[in-house]
């Protein structure tokens, strides 16, 4: 197989000055909604390539990544200014766990994300084995600004699609912002005000809970929710949360 997949860009749409949605197409094979592919870019004579979070569901084309611009990273700023027909490099396969066909039957289904982790979480809702598989979907979302919560369209649509059975809980941790929780993820589980605001526990009864983002984020809500009584999803153990850590 080829090590890498040749892709052209067909649209890279700026959110804001550090945040984009870069699409492109390239003959990547089927994978499953929640995984991340190698997207890179050769780079005075080196090929630099990182993992992304694939956006569009499995029967959308073209693909679609969603990331920051991190000013001392080697990938991020050239990949970035990409425009429309300019060249990238795929890798051929995907990979990641963080998918719906690896958690075990429970009742309700938390995904927690910390900024551009938002991704994995869009694709796995815009197929319909999620919907069928969980009586209730809560996406919680944590930006530090307003302005970091993109993808607000594509959320309303899930919203409006599923309005018994999916809640949405917006966090913005550095602003005040009406209908949003104004601090992070673990105050929200700590305090109890993720739970009131949802109006159901989190608990290893019931639940499994899906994060995404920075190490962070993931390891303060494991121990949150290990006070509880659940512990990490493993194939051979299973458990009550599973993580995808980014940095
Ligand atoms: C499995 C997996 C999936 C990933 N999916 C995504 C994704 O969908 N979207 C995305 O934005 N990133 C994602 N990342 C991170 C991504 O692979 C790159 O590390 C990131 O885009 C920066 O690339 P870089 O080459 O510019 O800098 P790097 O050399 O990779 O990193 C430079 C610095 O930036 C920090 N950093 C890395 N990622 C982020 C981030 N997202 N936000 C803030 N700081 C960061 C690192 O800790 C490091 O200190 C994923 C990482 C993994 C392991």
């Amino acid at each position: 197989m080829a090590k890498w997949l040749n892709g052209t860009v067909v649209e890279n749409y700026h959110w804001n000055e550090r945040l984009t949605s870069l699409k492109f197409d390239a003959p990547l094979g089927r994978f499953k909604a929640g995984q991340f592919v190698r997207v890179g870019l050769e780079i005075d004579g080196d090929i630099i390539a990182r993992p992304y979070s694939l956006v569009n569901s499995p029967d959308e084309s073209p693909l679609e990544i969603y990331f920051n611009m991190v000013s001392e990273g080697p990938l991020t700023p050239p990949l970035f200014q990409l425009q429309k027909g300019d060249d990238l490099l795929v890798a051929p396969n995907t990979a990641g766990f963080l998918t719906i066909n690896e958690i075990p039957d429970t009742r309700d289904l938390w995904m927690v994300a910390t900024g551009t982790a938002i991704g994995p979480f869009l694709s796995i809702l815009k197929e319909s084995e999620v919907w069928e598989r969980f009586e209730r979907i809560i996406l919680c979302y944590s930006v530090r600004a307003k302005e970091e919560l993109a993808y607000a369209e594509s959320i309303d649509a899930v919203a409006r699609q599923h309005e018994e059975q999916f809640c949405f809980v917006p966090l913005v941790t550095r602003e005040q912002v009406t209908g949003t929780l104004n601090m992070r993820i673990t105050a929200a589980i700590a305090n109890g005000e993720l739970e009131r605001k949802v109006g159901t526990s989190i608990s290893a009864d019931h639940s499994h809970v899906m994060m995404c983002g920075s190490s962070d984020m993931i390891k303060d809500v494991s121990v949150l929710l290990e006070s509880r009584g659940m512990h990490k999803h493993r194939r051979r153990e299973p458990g009550h949360f599973s993580t995808e850590k980014y940095y």
